[in-house]
């Protein structure tokens, strides 16, 4: 039914047909390059790549056209970055989010009660940063396997007195694939041990070199437990995030990335959502993974009842069917009727490539297909 080939997808998405190819592997589909896709795949795979379409369907469904909706520079606004912590265990991760989630709540909505959604937004003069808790090696590994990208940029945590260790690499090499800037915090200088010239000598070995030293890493002293060097920590957060020029469309139905979700006894299926793009409104029909709703009800990162979320907000929604998986690409539409058909036919998708996977196509055959 579909009139457009994997072929003829990437070229109008211009991507290679093998990102194109290695996308619908993620969303759960095998494909060559002359496989013709339907609408829903089309639309899904685009905005997996965050970009999106709208589909003209003029008489049938046959015969559509397919239009790529960029956003014009009058309706993009600056957006929060958002940012993930990553390093070696035991080097301060948790300590870290802790201690700038306690300065935001102390500054911030005094008595607002933290509620655990999987991310939280701070605040340093007026402007918003939100942090991603899912430990960053575990964001990156389960959400880009899934080739969702919900990170801006990435906090590596290196304590003064230990130095570079195998997770400090792997968090390196995470960043670098990902194309995700790396931010230096250089923990624990309260410790007699601590040695900061000896750590950026050891990250220079991995082209992280200094901006001091000629680089253009930005590297920051703190102490996690002494709550020392966090507002300029934030501070150059907001530094890194301005070069990326980070912004948004708010003015159209909202899309993101699921990061948690759970069953509760109460509620239901309860889904934490990092809205990337779009304002998400209570009673908003959506599609996460194979699941559907409509936003029942939504709570901030702070316990609040709020009724819409725009760009890198974190939110908690009720009102699923189910429970999605943490990477699920979340999207509105403009109804729940549409939001139930495309579910079903990505469970159907994914199940199908589930059986196709155990005829024992390799990915090595895909690829020699191209
Ligand atoms: P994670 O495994 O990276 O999440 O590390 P944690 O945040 O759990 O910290 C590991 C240990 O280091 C804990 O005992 C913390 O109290 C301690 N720690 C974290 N940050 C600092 C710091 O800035 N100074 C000192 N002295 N200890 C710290
Ligand atoms: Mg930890």
């Amino acid at each position: 039914r579909g009139e457009m080939t994997v072929g003829e997808l990437s070229k109008s998405l211009h991507k290679d047909v093998s990102e194109v190819i290695k996308k619908l592997l993620h969303l759960g589909v095998m494909a060559n390059i002359n496989q013709e896709l339907d609408l829903e795949t089309i639309q899904l795979l685009a905005t997996d790549f965050g970009v999106e379409v709208e589909m003209k369907i003029p008489v049938d469904e046959d015969n559509f056209e397919l239009i790529l909706e960029t956003d014009e520079d009058g309706d993009l606004s600056e957006r929060p970055p958002v940012v993930t912590i990553m390093g070696h265990v035991d080097h301060g991760k948790t300590t870290l989010l802790d201690a700038i989630r306690q300065t935001s709540v102390t500054e911030g909505e005094a008595g607002g009660i933290t509620q655990h959604i999987g991310a939280y937004q701070t605040e340093v003069h007026g402007k918003k940063i939100t942090f991603l808790d899912t430990p960053g090696h575990e964001a990156f590994t389960t959400m880009r396997a899934r080739g969702a990208k919900v990170t801006d940029i990435t906090i590596l945590v290196v304590a003064a007195d230990d130095g570079v260790m195998p997770q400090t690499v792997e968090a390196i090499n995470h960043a670098k694939a990902a194309n995700v800037p790396i931010l230096i915090a250089i923990n624990k200088i309260d410790k007699p041990g601590a040695n900061i010239d000896r750590i950026k000598q050891e990250l220079t070995e991995y082209a992280l070199v200094p901006e001091e030293w000629g680089g253009d890493t930005v590297y920051v002293e703190v102490s996690a437990k002494q709550r020392l060097g966090l507002e300029h920590l934030l501070e150059m957060i907001l530094l890194v995030a301005e070069v990326q020029e980070l912004k948004a469309n708010p003015n159209k139905r909202a899309r993101g990335t699921v990061i948690e979700a759970q069953l509760d006894k109460g509620k239901g299926p309860v889904v934490h959502v990092l809205i990337q793009n779009g304002t998400l409104r209570v009673g908003d029909s959506f599609v996460a993974g194979v699941c559907f709703g409509r936003v029942r009800a939504m709570v901030n990162d702070k316990g609040k009842k709020i009724k819409e979320a725009g760009p890198s907000t974190p939110v908690e929604i009720t009102g699923l069917n189910e429970v999605p998986q943490a990477g699920d690409p979340f999207l509105c539409y403009e109804d729940e009727r549409k939001a139930r058909n495309i579910a079903e036919r990505r469970a159907i998708t994914l199940r199908q490539s589930e059986i196709g996977a155990n005829t024992r196509v390799t990915l090595d055959d895909l690829y020699k297909q191209i």
